[in-house]
């Protein structure tokens, strides 16, 4: 499609004939240092956390965006939020007969949703459910102007959007700046009974916090695909606890189909003498 004469290994013998790196953190290279000739090294992945910090990388090292991560994470939040908002669990788990009709649930423009990460992923997923009712805010690193959504930044606007989100979803990458955003302290600022839902990160919240706001009724539900330690452990306290739903990094995954695409446009750029898209800020690291 992009005109590319391409030579695609899976092994070789001549690192110094290789133009560009195709990386997955499951795949068999860690030292960039013998690809003398690398113009790019290209992640599968969309979260580089395990790849950023590789001092042999002296190329730019670009990040997966692929519309088919993009709609598998917006179909699997969007699901996981009205699971919560409809409180679909009280009807779906323990039918015994009793005929419980004294709650309905509220309508979606009643129920506000945070997003803490306004980046391809969290942005897709905002708008997805800002289209279903709901209420939407977002949190990013640099203040975004995003249509229908009300936007944070910073320590002040954490507190912010944390104080009015009834559902906080986490699409923020791993850095040092972000582990455990949800600690003590910043769980104690949501509302009672909130809701957590975190594809982004295991990092990115503190387990022992979790587990003791979770116990005291503080928050209602965690929804977590992600985790410190993967798989999660047998004996971690999140698979028996009743308010935990571990689901194993499913949320969404790179599809071949169109991931290709961007990884095809960005040799092309890089043949073409172009810039490379979607480039990793290594200072920030994501
Ligand atoms: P992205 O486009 O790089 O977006 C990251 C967002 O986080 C941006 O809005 C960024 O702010 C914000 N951010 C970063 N550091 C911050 C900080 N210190 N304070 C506030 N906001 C901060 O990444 P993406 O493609 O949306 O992916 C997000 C993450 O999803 C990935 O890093 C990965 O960890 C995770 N993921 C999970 C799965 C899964 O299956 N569970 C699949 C794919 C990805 P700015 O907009 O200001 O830069």
């Amino acid at each position: 499609d992009k005109g590319l004469e391409v030579d695609l290994l899976c092994e070789t013998d001549a690192p110094e004939t290789v133009d560009y790196v195709i990386y997955a953190p499951s795949g068999p290279v860690s030292d960039f240092t013998p690809f003398t000739n690398l113009k790019a090294v290209l992640s599968l992945w969309a979260g580089v956390e395990k790849i950023e910090g590789n001092a042999s990388i002296k190329v730019p090292l670009c990040r997966m965006v692929d519309e088919g991560l993009s709609e598998g994470m917006r179909e699997w939040v969007t699901g996981h939020v009205l699971r919560h908002h409809l409180g679909m669990d009280a009807h779906i788990l323990g039918q015994n007969g009793d005929w419980r009709n004294d709650v309905a649930p509220p309508l979606a423009k009643n129920r506000t949703v945070g997003f803490l990460g306004l980046g391809t992923l969290g942005l897709a997923c905002a708008d997805a459910v800002s289209r279903l009712g709901f209420q939407v805010k977002g949190w990013s690193r640099d203040l975004k102007i995003v249509d229908g959504i009300e936007t944070f930044a910073g320590a002040d606007g954490l507190r912010e959007i944390l104080s009015v989100s009834d559902i906080v979803v986490l699409l923020l990458p791993d850095t040092a700046e972000t582990q455990n955003v949800l600690n003590h302290e910043s769980l104690n600022l949501l509302p009672d009974g909130a809701f957590i839902i975190n594809p982004g990160r295991g990092t990115l919240i503190d387990d022992d916090a979790l587990l003791a706001a979770l116990d005291s009724g503080k928050i209602a539900h965690a929804t977590l695909d992600v985790f410190r330690v993967e798989p999660l452990p047998e004996t971690h306290p999140f698979w028996a606890h009743p308010k935990v739903t571990v689901t194993p990094h499913i949320a969404s995954e790179t599809r071949p189909d169109t991931a290709s695409q961007t990884i095809a446009e960005n040799m092309r750029r890089g043949e073409a003498g172009e810039p490379f898209l979607h480039v990793v800020d290594r200072a920030a690291g994501y």
